[in-house]
């Protein structure tokens, strides 16, 4: 995680833990009772690539004893070698993809994390983030705890090892009792696989079946990637323990409000994953169909800055009935701009990645279609390619509210005074951004795309933080309290 906001002057300094800031936007793949467990994990991380790209591991349990692998790198740059999936026998196995885009990825951090407690080993993988893991980590240093890495999910562990507990799955809930922010879990034990959601299950996590053998990943594209079959969500706040009797299921935390993280809808999930039920795909193209609704321009053509727009995109110029067409094109050999640390790369890797497809863009009228806006850096750049290739008007149309507040719960955003829309109206952006029309669609007509009627303020369906500065769950590292409503006050102010 990277995102902070202004912090009141008596907030606590972080400083000690902040050398490998937690960044942890990632894919966890799970599978029990499977000949090829490892092989399986290692084609579901791939399927989760887009979760995280720094790193990937695999731990697998052979009914002796545990064997782990992790590298550095894409699942293909590790895991496509039959002598390292040979490395993980047994019929159980976790993955987990890293992605971080400041300190050092380093191979301490990457997970699954692993540990040896009284009951026996565990291997455990965390997509998302807790918010109230250096407060935690602090008290378990005081109390004698070594930790072995800088991650948030190394304070489960350690709970877990402290917990007067003695069942694993008791022990878990014990330690998960005590955190606060959002994780989608895989565990793995001596004959159990776990899958938990925290209570607003913020982060995605689906149960699957192949061959019989049970399988819980982060999306649906993981599943399909090895022919398993869907079979659910994990819901908000459950935990299930997958073993040779099937899959068990238990509530153990309080009822929340389920709080699903839009922005799983908006970017990060890939569009042929189904989420909560939702196709991401239709919801992209639903919001681009909004967008046109909102903010109609008369132009000749729709296109879309690929890949992430491009769902959108089409959503927006089937409602307009204006043409669609494929007027960048995407090099797909370069990462993610966003994944590239330090400025003066993105900035290069923005020309490195897309190029202006002149014939159908010189002369026009063009509707440029993104998902979002996060420092401007990519906006910047194809409204400039797209006006060198000869178009006469250039109008932008954003598939999302503006990105105006850091995600503490996952998704790793710049700190707010690198947000564009944090810290510039709608017409500054308009001119940095250089285009003769900007505009985002609204939360409600996001929140339309959805299936909702509205956003209601009072109890909104999803996590929106990016866009409104409603933080559902405590702050608790950031504010030294459980404190919402201040953040939520100070990303008011900001605004
Ligand atoms: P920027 O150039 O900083 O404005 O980034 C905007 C681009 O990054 C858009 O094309 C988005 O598709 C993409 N994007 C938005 N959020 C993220 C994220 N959390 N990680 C990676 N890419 C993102």
């Amino acid at each position: 995680m990277t995102g902070k906001p202004d912090l009141p002057s008596n907030a606590p300094s972080h400083d000690l833990f902040d050398s490998d800031r937690f960044h942890d936007e990632c894919g966890v793949f799970g599978i029990f009772g499977h000949d090829d467990a490892a092989a399986h994990t290692a084609l579901g991380l791939h399927a989760l690539q887009h979760r995280g790209q720094e790193a990937a591991g695999i731990v697998s349990y052979d009914t002796r004893q545990f064997h782990a692998e992790r590298g550095l790198g894409h699942v293909g740059e590790h895991f496509s070698s039959p002598v390292v999936i040979a490395r993980l026998p047994g019929h159980s196995a976790i993955g987990h993809n890293r992605y971080s885009t400041t300190g050092e990825t380093i191979l301490r951090n990457v997970q699954p994390l692993f540990a040896e407690f009284a009951f026996g080993g565990l291997a455990i993988a965390h997509n998302g983030n807790l918010t109230n893991s250096h407060t935690l980590r602090r008290r378990l240093v005081q109390q004698g705890c070594i930790f072995q890495s800088t991650l948030d999910t190394e304070v489960i562990i350690h709970l877990m090892a402290t917990s007067r507990y003695h069942q694993v799955v008791d022990r878990l809930v014990d330690a998960l009792r005590q955190v606060e922010g959002a994780y989608s879990l895989v565990a793995m034990c001596d004959g159990t696989l776990i899958g938990v959601r925290d209570p607003m299950g913020v982060r995605p996590l689906v149960i699957g079946e192949i061959d019989g053998a049970t399988i819980l990943a982060s999306e649906t594209c993981a599943l399909d990637i090895i022919g398993a079959k869907f079979l659910r969500d994990v819901e908000p706040g459950e935990l299930v323990t997958i073993d040779a009797d099937g899959i068990h299921s238990i509530r153990p935390f309080a009822a929340a409000k389920s709080r699903f993280c839009v922005f799983e809808y908006v970017y990060f999930a890939r569009p042929d994953s189904v989420v909560e039920g939702r196709s991401v795909y239709a919801a992209r193209k639903r919001i681009g169909a909004e967008l046109a609704i909102e903010s109609p321009i008369d132009a000749d053509v729709v296109i879309p800055v690929p890949d992430s727009g491009v769902p959108a995109a089409m959503g927006y110029a089937m409602q307009a009935g204006i043409p669609f067409e494929l007027g960048i094109i995407r090099n797909h050999y370069v990462g993610r701009t966003f994944i590239e640390p330090g400025e003066q790369i993105r900035h290069l890797g923005v020309k490195l990645k897309h190029n202006a497809n002149r014939a159908l863009v010189a002369g026009k009228r063009v509707i440029l279609v993104d998902d979002s806006i996060v420092r401007g850096t990519t906006s910047v750049k194809i409204v400039e390619m797209v006006r060198q290739a000869g178009a006469t008007e250039v109008h932008m149309r954003i598939a999302s509210p503006p990105t105006t507040n850091s995600c503490f719960y996952g998704v790793d955003t710049p700190d707010r005074d690198k947000l564009l829309a944090a810290n510039h109206n709608l017409e500054e952006m308009r001119t940095f951004i250089g285009v003769d029309t900007l505009a985002y669609v609204s939360a409600d007509g996001m929140y339309r795309a959805m299936g909702e009627e509205r956003r209601d303020p009072d109890a909104p369906a999803f996590c929106d933080a990016c866009f409104t500065g409603d933080y559902p769950i405590a702050l608790v590292d950031h504010l030294g309290g459980d404190n919402v409503a201040q953040l939520s006050l100070l990303a008011e102010r900001g605004r």
